[in-house]
C-alpha cells in the first residue's frame, strides 16, 4: 500500500474514530476501541473485534485472550511493548445471553465499513510486518476468500504492500475442548509467532531478544 506521510497520525485517527457511526455496531457498544502501542512499532498485531472487557476498558486485548496473547508473545521472544495492537473492527459486537454479552462475529459489511480505520493505522504506522490473529483480521488484509488454515505461519506479501503472517486468534486456543487440545493449539500458536519473529528479524524490524522458554503451557 502506498503510505502517506501527510495523512492523519494515529492520535488523529483515534480521535476521529471515537465518533464513528459508519455501521450500526457503535449503537450497542460502550466505546470505540482503537489500537494501542508505540508509533515506532515495526509490527502490528491485528485481532477481530473488542471483547466484553475490551469494550468496557477501551483497550484491545486486555481480557482472557489478551492474557494468552501476552504469554504466547513472551514465549516466542516478542515483547508486546514493541508491538502496535489493534482490531479489524473497532466496536464490540454482541448478543445478550442471560446476564452476559456474548461475542458475535462481525458481518462483511461491518468489516468493510471499519476497514478505513485499519488502513489508516497501517498508513500512519508503516509497520514492517502485520500479524493477523484469526480469520476476520486475515480477511480484512487479504480479502474474504483467504483461509488461515491454508497459510498460517507463512510470510506472505499482502495486497497492501506490507508483509503479513496469519495465525489463529488466541480465543480459539482458549476454546479448545480439552487441556491436551488447548496445549497443542497453544504450542502451534507460539510456533507461528516464532515464525513471525524470524520474519521480522529478516525484515530488519526485530530486536534480538532470546526466545522465552516454551514450557509454560496454554490456557491456564
Ligand atoms: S465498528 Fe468501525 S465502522 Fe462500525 S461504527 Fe465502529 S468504528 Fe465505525
Amino acid at each position: 500500500m502506498s503510505t502517506d506521510s501527510n495523512g492523519p497520525t494515529l492520535e488523529q485517527l483515534r480521535e476521529q474514530a471515537r465518533h464513528c457511526t459508519a455501521c450500526p455496531l457503535y449503537q450497542h457498544a460502550t466505546q470505540t476501541v482503537f489500537g494501542v502501542g508505540s508509533a515506532s512499532s515495526h509490527v502490528m498485531l491485528i485481532g477481530e473485534t473488542p471483547g466484553d472487557r475490551e469494550d468496557i476498558e477501551g483497550l484491545p486485548f486486555v481480557g482472557p485472550a489478551g492474557a494468552l496473547l501476552d504469554r504466547a508473545l513472551c514465549d516466542a521472544g516478542i515483547d508486546r511493548r514493541d508491538c502496535y495492537v489493534t482490531n479489524a473492527v473497532k466496536h464490540f459486537k454482541w448478543e445478550p445471553r442471560g446476564e452476559r454479552r456474548l461475542h458475535k462475529t462481525p458481518a462483511q459489511r461491518e468489516m468493510s465499513a471499519c476497514r478505513r480505520w485499519l488502513l489508516g493505522e497501517i498508513a500512519a504506522l508503516h509497520p514492517r510486518l502485520l500479524i493477523c490473529l484469526g480469520a476476520t483480521a486475515a480477511q480484512a488484509i487479504f480479502g474474504p476468500s483467504f483461509r488461515v488454515t491454508r497459510a498460517r505461519g507463512q510470510l506472505l506479501d499482502s495486497p497492501l504492500g506490507v508483509h503479513a503472517i496469519a495465525t489463529v486468534h488466541p480465543s480459539a486456543v482458549l476454546r479448545g475442548p480439552s487441556p491436551e487440545e488447548r496445549e497443542r493449539s497453544y504450542q502451534a500458536f507460539v510456533a507461528d509467532l516464532v515464525s513471525a519473529r524470524a520474519a521480522l528479524m529478516s525484515l530488519g524490524g526485530a530486536r534480538r531478544a532470546p526466545a522465552g522458554p516454551r514450557t509454560r503451557g496454554a490456557a491456564r
